[in-house]
């Protein structure tokens, strides 16, 4: 029997992309054919405000092996995953970009990988940042460096969402239904046997990248917050310090009334310490309306995305 392997494709504003993935993928799966394993395609639409789902349904009036999900918005690439996970019907699935930033060459070797040496699932990495902004870069590894410090789910740096896995796994990912989806975490905490690839980065074909500076510290501030609980207690050890180092002021405080007597001085100093611990108060309760939030989103219970038609 012929297995199938579910090629899953987040797409936003990728009409210019689409096609060349297309060709690329479409001769990776000649390659295919030869051991018998069938590809099937299947583009999520996350509400694109481009020709993207038009140019999907072209693909599928010509290939049956294409099929579509078209969100009612966008939801975000994290709610893509999870649609294409949900509605693939292969044997293995693999996630990858539609701007070829994925080269679509490394498949066979992923899929060898998991049916020859018994892996669960081939993720892959990349070794550099090519053609990024040098800010953005150090602002990532930063990122990573803290989030392995501050979580027990390991998060590799670098990491790309290209990944093929077999069904078994991905079904552990779709029993994850939290709705802040940070998936290089989810990963991270479903385990199973992972082997990676490396390969240098890979600029992107045609259109633009969706990310700016901002999107991606506020996509970074979720992933702490997903996969952390570290600066809820950061919030009560700096409760702690403070209280030490009041008790000893106190006592400093004392003693000095006692040995020089008590004349009305230091108000600057006063105006200081309550300034500064208001702010560390505001901070820490910040920090727990931050977790507070998520918890109100995820008790709402609200899908992860909502389907406006799919073939
Ligand atoms: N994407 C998506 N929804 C979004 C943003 C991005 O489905 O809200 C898709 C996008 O079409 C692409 C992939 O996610 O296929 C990666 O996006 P992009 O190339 O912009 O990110 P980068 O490679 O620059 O990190
Ligand atoms: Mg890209």
């Amino acid at each position: 029997m012929s297995e199938t392997i579910s090629v899953i494709v987040p797409s936003y504003n990728e009409e210019k992309s689409i096609p060349f993935f297309y060709d690329a993928i479409c001769s990776e799966g000649e390659k295919f054919k030869e051991i018998d394993v069938e590809l099937e395609l299947i583009f999520v639409d996350d509400g694109s405000k481009d020709r993207t789902l038009e140019v999907v349904k072209e693909l599928r009036r010509r290939d049956s092996r294409v099929h579509y999900i078209s969100f009612s918005r966008n939801f975000g690439k994290e709610a893509g995953i999870y649609a294409g996970l949900e509605n693939a019907t292969g044997d293995y699935l693999v996630l990858m970009d539609a701007d070829l930033q994925d080269p679509p060459s490394y498949l066979m070797e992923m899929y060898r990988a998991i049916k020859d040496e018994g892996y669960d699932s081939v993720a892959t990495r990349r070794v550099d940042r090519k053609g990024e902004p040098v800010i953005r870069s150090f602002f990532a590894r930063q990122f990573y460096k803290l989030m392995n410090k501050i979580s027990n789910t390991e998060i590799v740096d670098g990491a790309r969402d290209y990944r093929l896995m077999t069904r078994q796994m991905a079904d552990a990912i779709l029993s994850m239904k939290e709705y802040n989806r940070f998936t290089k975490g989810i990963y991270g905490w479903v385990g199973f046997r992972t082997k990676w690839l490396e390969y240098e980065n890979v600029e992107r074909v045609a259109g633009e990248t969706k990310w700016s500076f901002w999107k991606l510290f506020k996509y970074s501030l979720e992933g702490i917050m997903a996969f952390s609980t570290v600066p809820l207690a950061i919030a009560s050890w700096l409760g702690v310090i403070m209280c030490v180092i009041a008790a000893a002021a106190i006592a400093f405080i004392v003693v000095r009334a006692l040995i020089f007597g008590d004349p009305t001085s230091g108000w600057p100093s006063l105006a200081c310490i309550i300034i500064f611990m208001g702010g560390i108060q505001l901070f820490c309760i910040g920090v727990l309306g931050q977790y507070l939030a998520k918890t109100y989103l995820e008790t709402k219970d609200r899908p992860i995305y909502i389907c406006k038609e799919k073939e």
